[in-house]
Parts: structure tokens; sequence; C-alpha cells
């Protein structure tokens, strides 16, 4: 099951693709509907979001919303219409009926090269069956970036913070860790911060405090986290973001890789060292995240 919605107008700060034609419309998901000529494609020039829905309501919106806006932003993309954006979402959750994990990805380019007009749509589908990764687990090696952790500061035009639709690297550091006999990767900075990984924010745990890298370094400031962050600030933890290195990760009590679909997938070796797994934690977590309604 799966549906799609075409923004007729993305920005109010660029012409429509049809005078007078609604903000979105539904069409056939499995139709042909992008140009080859389109430069997300061409260049992965574009930005995109991944947002979950909860039995048709979509979680942590207005964060995506905001980071959507924000990544616009630094590809200096005109400034994208959030109420049309935000309609054509609900649409397209509300297409895929009332179950219990759905999402769907915005995605946003520069559209066809001297046209002036970008393009935008909202595809959804429902979720597969991730309930064994949130209690199995990932085997993550750590791999380095390549770059300093202030390189937000010093090379913006790297656009590090920014979730544009260039992920060819973060696809192909995930085939490394296959090599590795691993399955997933946290990213280090050439300088030996811990960042992110490819598609998900670095939590730890040392003892009541959760932590995660932090801000200015060049990576995503992730939704989930942000609501793992409140719910365990509402359950008596202490929470922040903080600089940390390969190390601190072995020294930890717990790790895991948190984003919008897979949630909380808790780490259970690091470079082929075995990590403990927090269960209860996991799952207070994960049925958290299942359940938000925000
Ligand atoms: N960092 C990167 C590079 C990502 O691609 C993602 C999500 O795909 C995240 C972090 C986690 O973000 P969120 O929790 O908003 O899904």
């Amino acid at each position: 099951m799966h549906a799609l919605a075409l923004l007729n107008q993305p920005s109010r700060d660029a012409p429509p693709h049809a005078a007078g034609a609604p903000p979105f419309r539904l069409v056939d998901p499995d139709g042909l509907h992008l140009s080859v000529l389109d430069l997300g494609v061409t260049r992965g020039d574009g930005i995109f979001e991944t947002i979950s829905a909860g039995h048709g309501r979509p979680q942590a919106l207005d964060a995506h919303l905001r980071r959507f806006a924000a990544s616009a932003s630094a590809l200096e993309l005109p400034i994208p219409d959030s109420q049309a954006w935000r309609d054509a979402i609900l649409a397209v959750i509300s297409e895929l009926g009332d179950v219990p994990e759905a999402f769907v990805k915005t995605v946003y380019t520069r559209g066809i090269e001297g046209d002036g007009r970008p393009t935008g749509w909202v595809h959804g589908s429902h979720s597969p069956d991730l309930g064994r990764v949130r209690v199995d687990g990932v085997r993550v090696v750590t791999l380095d970036r390549g770059y300093r952790h202030d390189v937000a500061t010093t090379s913006p035009w790297l656009l590090a913070g920014a979730k544009t639709l260039s992920y060819a690297v973060n696809r192909a550091v995930i085939r490394e860790a296959r090599r590795r006999d691993a399955d997933d990767v946290i990213f280090v900075s050439s300088d030996g911060y811990i960042l992110e990984g490819p598609t998900s924010t670095v939590l730890l745990r040392r003892g009541n405090v959760l932590m995660t890298p932090g801000t200015g370094l060049a990576i995503l400031e992730g939704t989930t986290q942000g609501s793992i962050f409140g719910f365990a600030e509402a359950n008596g933890y202490e929470t922040g973001f903080e600089l940390s290195t390969v190390e601190d990760l072995h020294t930890a009590d717990a790790i895991w890789l948190v984003s919008s679909v897979r949630h909380a997938a808790p780490v259970t070796a690091l470079d082929g060292v075995p990590v403990a797994i927090d269960r209860v934690m996991t799952v207070r977590i994960n049925e958290f995240l299942q359940q938000r309604q925000e």
C-alpha cells in the first residue's frame, strides 16, 4: 500500500506548475511523474524528510517541517510553503489508513535546470515490520567521515547539517559495514569525535544521564532524539549534548541508534566488541515512540 501527492507550488517564492490549481493533488503512486532532467535526480540537488506516522497521525511533524525549512535554507532553495507541505503530508497519511506504523517521505528538489519551478512530492507507505531490530539491535562499526567536528563553521558549503538528497555516501557506508560483519555505522570526525549514524542519531546512557553528540557538529538535529529527550526528562533522567569520543562509547552503559521509522535500535557490538543492551529502557523508549501523538 502506498500513496503519492504532487505539490503544485512547493514554495510561494517560486511559480506554480499549473496556475490556479490546488496546492497539491493525490496521484497514482505507480505512475510516471518525474522528469529525467530534474536536478534532484541528476545532481542530488534537493532535500528530504522521512516522517513516521502512527494510526493515521504524523509524529514530530513540526520538528520535521522546521528541519525541512532549515535544509532548504542551507541549499538556498525557495522557502517551502509549510501549509501546503503539511496538508499534502496529512492527505497522504490519511490515504494509508489507520495502520499502527507508516511513514512518508517529503522530497523537494531544485526542479529542471533553468525552469525556476522547484519540484515537490510526498510519498507514503506502510512501514516494514521493524520489531526484531528494535529488540535484537544492530552491530555497529565506527567509520571516519573524513572531516573535522567543526566543519559546519569552517566549511558551511559542505552542507553537512542539511538533509540533502545526496545520500550515496550514507548507503556506501552500510555496504562497508556489511563487509566488516556489521549492520550499521557511527561516523567519527577526523579529529576523533563521534557524530551520527548514516540515517540515525547516536544516544548513549551513562547512569541516569542520556546523552547525544553536541550540537554544531555538522550533524542532523534528530527529531527522534528530541522526542526521546522529552520522554526521558519526564521520567527522571537528565539529558545533555556532549562532545564524545569512541572511548566514551565503549564506557557507556548503553548505546542506541535512533531515527524516525526504525525508532530505537540498541547497539549490540561496537567495532567487534560486545555492548550490553538495556532491554528495559529500549522497550520503554520504543513503546513511547510508537504511541506518541504530537
Ligand atoms: N542523522 C542522519 C544523517 C539521518 O539521515 C537521520 C534520519 O534519517 C537522523 C540523523 C535521525 O533523524 P530523525 O530522528 O529525525 O529521523
